[in-house]
């Protein structure tokens, strides 16, 4: 069955087909895929701008009782979408069925909100003129999705989207289309009026350039890698869209001598290599001070070694395949720099075989790493974590902010001195203490610093200003 696009609440075949191949096991096909042309995309962009006003125009109460039969639906069936998640994907069940449950939160969070879109009231410096101030929707948007959370990243750019009234354009990943072309067909079944959403799969190329080129398109959400965030901005930006980049990490986990050494190695090991390293939040680099340097590099490597890499359907798998051979091959890559560059593999990095073909690696832990390695100044997106050490406190800050990302950062620490000091002093834009950086909350604003992020947070209430615009009224009663 060909899985097709939903344009002007249709599903149309496209002007080419894609297979969407399971990373566990290659011989497994999740399915085929239709391909949008520009043509295509541009009916959708029409379709979206037709139908953006009718949404709008909708009691904030009929858009939050969809939102919230969307968010119900896919809890319902948080484990199928879960499996096919994790199936073309390659996380384990547990974090697919984990992430289909963030998607439903996301969902019902926004029909809540819908019901929140607040204004200002307030009087004029002119005598007898009074002003409001009040957040109308931006139009109509367009979505652009990364393959490493193929439902929760696109539940939660479309929730806000079409909370605060806006028409949509999503264009998935093509190695992971699968969870948002499922996402697409739950919203097919309500009643959202025809075009409010489309879904428009494809290649980055043709699809992505020609919604970002689009000057219907108001505005484009975007989560991905730094090159291609710089490339959309351009496009976006430089039509005078409004534009909003989530980009890559290579977040610090600083571990201080008075840590609990338990929690720190948990939250090193599992906010790295865990979800294959796949995340943008990952603790990549662990920085340690030197009273427990040496014990927490040991029980990394132990902890690591232990990890079942398998099948991610697999009930006895704990890390997954690595989503493709190409990333795979940037995995080795960044592996042989960091032998070159003096590091210390202390386990992993190796290819490894299963009954079915994947592609499957064994997480690497990297000790007597500097932070002006490559391989520790680089976003890998691979499970290999690279262990620095630092003489005291000021040092370790200095270590964790000198680094061209500023998404997430971390502290392990027994002391509120030292977590209270962090977090003022940390360039990121998002801050743990004792626990990993990577696993966020839903209702909070979640986004970071220098080349991480560009434009304002999403999720939570701040997701309002992304998805939205203020108007200005003033009235004079006569
Ligand atoms: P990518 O940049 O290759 O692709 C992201 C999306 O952009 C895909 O849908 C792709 O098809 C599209 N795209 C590619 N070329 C395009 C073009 N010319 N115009 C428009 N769209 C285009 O990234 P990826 O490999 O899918 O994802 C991995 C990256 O995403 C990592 O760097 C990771 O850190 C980052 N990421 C960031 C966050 C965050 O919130 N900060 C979350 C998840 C992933």
């Amino acid at each position: 069955m060909l899985n097709m696009n939903f344009i002007a609440g249709e599903w149309v075949a496209g002007s080419s087909e894609l297979e969407n191949v399971n990373p566990s096991d290659t011989s497994d096909v999740v399915g085929t895929y239709a391909q949008a042309s520009p043509e295509q995309v541009e009916q959708a962009v029409a379709a979206a701008k037709a139908a953006q006003p009718v949404w709008a125009g909708m009691t904030p109460q009929q858009r939050a009782d969809i939102l919230d039969q969307i968010g119900t639906e896919i809890l319902s069936r948080k484990e199928e979408l879960g499996a096919l998640l994790s199936r073309e994907e390659g996380k384990v069940l547990a974090e697919g069925i984990g992430e289909a449950t963030r998607a439903g939160q996301v969902f019902r969070f926004f029909a809540q909100e819908a019901l929140r879109v607040e204004g200002t009231y307030i009087d004029s410096v002119r005598p007898g003129v009074a002003v409001d101030v009040r957040r109308e929707p931006v139009g109509v948007v367009g979505l652009i999705t990364p393959w490493n959370f193929p439902i929760a990243i696109p539940a939660w750019k479309m929730a806000p989207a079409l909370a605060f009234g806006n028409a949509v354009l999503i264009k998935p990943a093509s190695l992971t289309p699968g969870s948002v072309w499922a996402l697409v067909e739950i919203i097919s079944r309500t009643a959202m009026p025809a075009g409010v959403v489309n879904l428009v799969m494809g290649g980055g190329g043709t699809v992505g350039d020609t919604l970002c080129g689009s000057t219907d398109v108001d505005a484009v959400s975007f989560t991905g890698s730094v090159a291609t965030g710089a490339h959309v901005r351009r496009m976006v930006a430089g039509r005078g869209g409004k534009v909003q980049l989530e980009m890559g990490g290579k977040s610090p986990l600083i571990i201080m001598d008075d840590a609990d050494p338990e929690t720190a190695v948990t939250c090193a090991i599992s906010g790295s290599v865990m979800s294959t390293g796949q995340r943008c939040t990952s603790n990549t680099r662990i920085i340690c001070t030197p009273g427990i340097h040496d014990q927490v590099v040991g029980q990394m490597a132990e902890q690591a070694k232990a990890l079942r890499v398998g099948h991610a359907l697999d009930a006895g798998s704990q890390i997954g395949p690595v989503v493709d051979q190409k990333q795979l091959d940037t995995n080795f890559r960044y592996l042989e720099i960091a032998d070159k560059e003096g590091a210390s593999r202390l386990c992993g990095g190796e290819r490894l075989q299963r009954p079915e073909n994947g592609f499957y690696m064994s997480p690497a832990v990297i000790a007597d790493c500097t932070n002006d390695m490559q391989h520790v100044r680089e976003e890998i997106f691979g499970p290999v974590v690279s262990v620095l050490k630092a003489d005291d406190f000021d040092q370790a800050v200095a270590i964790a902010n000198d680094n061209d990302f500023g998404l997430s950062s971390g502290i392990c620490t027994g002391s509120l001195k030292y977590a209270e000091a962090f977090k003022r002093r940390s360039a990121a834009g998002m801050v743990m203490v004792n626990l990993p950086t990577a696993g966020v909350d839903y209702h909070v604003p979640f986004g970071g610093r220098k080349a991480s992020s560009y434009g304002s947070r999403e999720q939570g209430r701040a997701a309002a200003e992304f998805y939205t615009t203020l108007k200005t009224s003033y009235t004079l009663a006569v």
